[in-house]
């Protein structure tokens, strides 16, 4: 009896396990599905109004049944790899875009065959490592000591979380002190940091917004005058945070005045640098970033500025103690799991245990590619911006600040009407004509048009298109 029904649910089961001839097959029709996307990106649109908006998929619930592949990959094909945004396509020049280079695609599929488990340097030792070796060699372009290091996570917006969790025990901010602490950031800074500050249980601390100047930068000098006020009025600032290019207008704090500021008055010091990071790549940018290496630590998206598919942001934390002090935890189930010194666990320094080998994604694309063509590719973004300023300027348009990196703001006046409503009519049409895509944003009660370059797949042929919509266009 009890063997018999082993065999028959082994029999179930092992359908779990395909052949190699089965796997053959499925493999097979993924990489013609995939590549024969890769090699249309040019001609797919980058945007697409849909009248489903991929509702198709709730035709296909679960059921105990599989499904045939065919099947399947026509379905994501019409409900999921058409409506909407294609951040895939260089014609992303929305929000803030990356690409997704095909070799992260080849590492993730390692990392879920071989299955390692990266999140305890014991289970797999070599995991660990290529993760903090990544972690190191990011560190050490920001100019951090050897010492210093971090976390891969999923995105910019827990890399935040990390390294305000950190700066809040480090600096003793308890749940009763809360109220006294002050945090200091400017409105241009990236909503996911108030997430950031709530989740972390700061939500009653005071948040001081420090005045900026005409091209969007903390005014350094308002900051001390602000933590001097706050100091007298015996509170505690315990944190700045500044940023390495804003999402609205690439805007990047003057990190060395924000440094001096928080050293002397004992502020952990947290850039986020999920967007503008790697531009540190690019040589004229190393100027411009000049004194990142005093800051605490540092959010930085390799999702964006290496082109990475969506998954990969990393935080970089100078008092790696401090880090984790605030993530570690014993359990007796894990007492096998000796903490190696030399090589701490990400499970010792972020709020994840079992995780995603998220390294092999990383590190599979920077191997085989070199960094070459990672510097190239974004000291060309910053060119492409200000090609596109340059022209978009000639047509009478108004602009934001020079773009400090790849982000801009445009937007025209019209001689007579309502210049929002212009503008906006004017984002839907080239929405509506979907080869290209563009976000919008609101500063001071001004709608602008913004522009992100940072696909790798963008090049002056995208912003052509741009301008040839652009010029094409009639408001009705
Ligand atoms: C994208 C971005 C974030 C958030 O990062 P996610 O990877 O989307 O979680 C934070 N700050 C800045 C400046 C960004 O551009």
């Amino acid at each position: 009896m009890l063997l018999e029904k082993l065999a028959q649910l082994e029999q179930e089961s092992r359908k779990l396990a395909p052949s190699t001839s089965e796997r053959q097959v499925l493999n097979q029709k993924i990489i013609d599905y995939s590549n024969s996307f890769v090699d249309e990106i040019d001609n797919r649109p980058a945007y697409v109004i849909s009248s489903t908006d991929g509702a198709e998929i709730k035709d296909y619930p679960i059921q105990e049944e599989g499904r045939s592949l065919d099947e399947i990959l026509d379905l994501l094909e019409l409900a999921v790899h058409t409506p909407g945004l294609n951040p895939a396509s260089g014609g992303h020049l929305g929000y803030i875009p990356g690409g997704g280079v095909v070799t992260t695609a080849m590492g993730d599929y390692m990392a879920d065959i071989f299955n390692r488990y990266a999140g305890i340097f014991y289970g797999s030792p070599g995991a660990v490592r290529m993760e903090n070796l990544l972690i190191r060699w990011m560190c050490s372009l920001m100019g951090y000591p050897e010492t210093a290091l971090g976390n891969l996570t999923s995105g910019g917006s827990i890399a935040n979380l990390i390294a305000i969790t950190t700066a809040r025990d480090k600096k003793g901010i308890t749940s009763k002190k809360v109220d006294q602490a002050v945090i200091y950031l400017t409105e241009q800074v990236h909503h996911c940091v108030q997430k950031a500050i709530r989740i972390a249980g700061l939500n009653e601390a005071k948040i001081e917004y420090i005045p900026m100047d005409e091209l969007y930068r903390m005014d350094a000098t308002a900051l001390q005058t602000q933590v001097e006020k706050d100091q007298a009025n015996g509170l505690i600032p315990f944190l700045v945070v500044g940023s390495i290019g804003t999402t609205d207008v690439g805007a990047v704090d003057p990190i060395n005045s924000i440094a001096t500021i928080a050293e002397k008055n004992n502020m952990w010091f947290h850039i986020d640098a999920a967007y503008g990071g790697f531009f540190i790549l690019v040589d004229e940018c190393k100027e411009k970033f000049e004194g990142i290496e005093r800051s605490d630590s540092i959010a930085i998206d390799p999702h964006k500025g290496l082109f990475l598919s969506y998954g990969t942001g990393a935080v970089l934390i100078k008092d790696v103690k401090a880090q984790l002090e605030s993530h570690y935890y014993k359990a007796n189930y894990m007492q096998d799991a000796v903490v190696r010194e030399e090589e701490l666990s990400p499970a010792d320094l972020s709020p994840e245990l079992t995780k995603h080998f998220r390294g092999l994604r990383m590190w599979l694309p920077l191997q085989v590619h070199g960094l070459q063509p990672f510097r190239a590719c974004l000291e060309e973004k910053i060119y492409l911006c200000r090609y596109f300023y340059e022209e978009i300027r000639k047509r009478g348009f108004e602009t934001g600040p020079y773009p400090e990196l790849s982000v801009m703001l445009w937007r025209f006046v019209p001689q007579n009407g309502d210049a929002n409503a212009y503008n906006e009519a004017l984002l839907n049409a080239v929405k509506k004509d979907g080869r290209v895509f563009v976000s919008s944003t609101t500063l001071n009660g001004i709608f602008w048009i913004r522009l992100a370059v940072l696909s790798f797949r963008t090049h002056k042929h995208t912003i052509d298109i741009l301008l040839e919509v652009v010029d094409g266009f009639e408001k009705e």
